[in-house]
């Protein structure tokens, strides 16, 4: 077993690659450089892309016992023809040119960070700024593939609020969307619901009656009953349950989605299931909800948005709209008012800038 690249979950519901040593542990420099990475806004595709060529890496110098804080060019050089020659796993052939010059921009960015931030001798990474040397041409051939599924959980910073453009939030909920999809959409804008909220709820923990007290339950109009089980699961303290109403087109998309899930046979008890092989009727997995964010709702409206981004996006449209900060903090079941009022700055100073535009 060597070092892995793999990727964590931010608070944000994006992605952050990281690299295990041999033994499961964080690499202290590799996570830094995908820490600063990340805060450059690079995307989470080349991240992993450069995850796996700094994993290679270190796992060349370790059987070459060459020190990968000491590297010199001659080693990278050997280490590039290595890999040049090295048949891949899973093809039998041999890795492509335009893999071969990813992985070693990925490499050489990895060394000049760490130079950079002094982790290294500045003499390691002082050649590698004329690229050429050892081949940096980045082409854009797909990056995205064999990313792993494995979820690990670290503590990273939260990284700042991500606040998509209101008309990006029209056209989500206009694109043709298949049912499970659309309905999930509506879902976390009409609610602001926590994306691991949604999939952890129950089928029964959604009312759509007028008067649903023959279900056992108070609570007039539609709502769905959200919190309990995700409090549950993950042994934290929230704000515990809370009951969030409903409105027409989630109903709508409900119902579209319930009339899916029959014609496919689909009786889970969970809110959002799995569709189709062995794992049918199971609750989605986040992974999977963010590959279809990534994958098509991305593309459809031209914006790399996330599940946790509509959470945001939706408590900002209601500050927007005058709804009391209270109510927001009670919608959004925040512990503390004081992570609500986040959204209240972040109003004024879209508004600020707005002004300053249209000045
Ligand atoms: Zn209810």
């Amino acid at each position: 077993m060597g070092h892995t690249s793999t990727w964590a979950l931010l608070s944000n519901g994006t992605r952050h690659t990281v690299i295990l040593d041999p033994t499961g542990q964080l690499h202290p420099e590799a996570n830094q450089f995908f820490l600063g990475m990340a805060l450059a806004g690079r995307a989470f595709n080349t991240t992993s892309v450069y995850g796996r060529a700094v994993a290679r890496l270190l796992d060349w110098c370790e059987r070459e016992g060459v020190d990968w804080r000491q590297v010199s060019l001659a080693n990278l050089g050997r280490f590039r023809r290595d890999f040049e020659l090295a048949p891949r796993a899973h093809t039998g052939r041999p890795p492509s040119p335009s893999l071969v010059s990813q992985t070693m921009a990925g490499v050489t960015s990895f060394l000049r960070f760490c130079a950079a931030e002094r982790l290294i001798g500045s003499w390691v990474a002082e050649p590698l700024v004329e690229p050429r040397m050892i081949g940096t041409a980045l082409d854009r051939t797909d990056p995205t593939a064999n990313i792993p599924a494995r979820r690990i959980r670290v503590h990273v910073p939260e990284t700042p609020l991500v606040f998509p453009p209101p008309e990006k939030m029209d056209l989500l909920l206009e694109i043709k969307q298949k049912p499970r999809q659309k309905f999930l959409c509506h879902l976390l804008w009409c609610t602001a619901m926590r994306i691991g909220e949604a999939l952890s709820a129950w089928r029964e923990d959604v009312h759509t009656l007028p008067n649903n007290t023959h279900l056992g339950c108070p609570v007039p109009g539609a709502h769905i009953h959200v919190g309990r089980r995700y409090d549950q699961q993950r042994n934290r303290a929230k704000t515990g349950p809370r009951v969030l109403p409903l409105d027409r087109p989630t109903i709508a998309a409900y119902d579209a989605y319930l009339d899916w899930r029959a014609e496919h046979g689909l009786d889970g008890k969970y809110l959002l299931v799995v569709s189709q092989g062995e794992t049918a009727n199971q609750p989605l997995t986040y992974a999977t909800v963010l590959e279809s964010f990534q994958k098509t709702i991305a593309k459809k409206i031209d914006y790399p948005l996330t599940p946790h981004m509509l959470r945001h996006a939706r408590a900002t449209w209601w500050v927007r709209h005058d709804v009391d900060i209270d109510v927001v903090r009670e919608l959004l079941g925040h512990a503390n008012i004081e992570t609500t009022r986040r959204y209240l700055h972040s109003g004024v100073e879209d508004l600020r800038a707005a002004v300053e535009d249209a000045a």
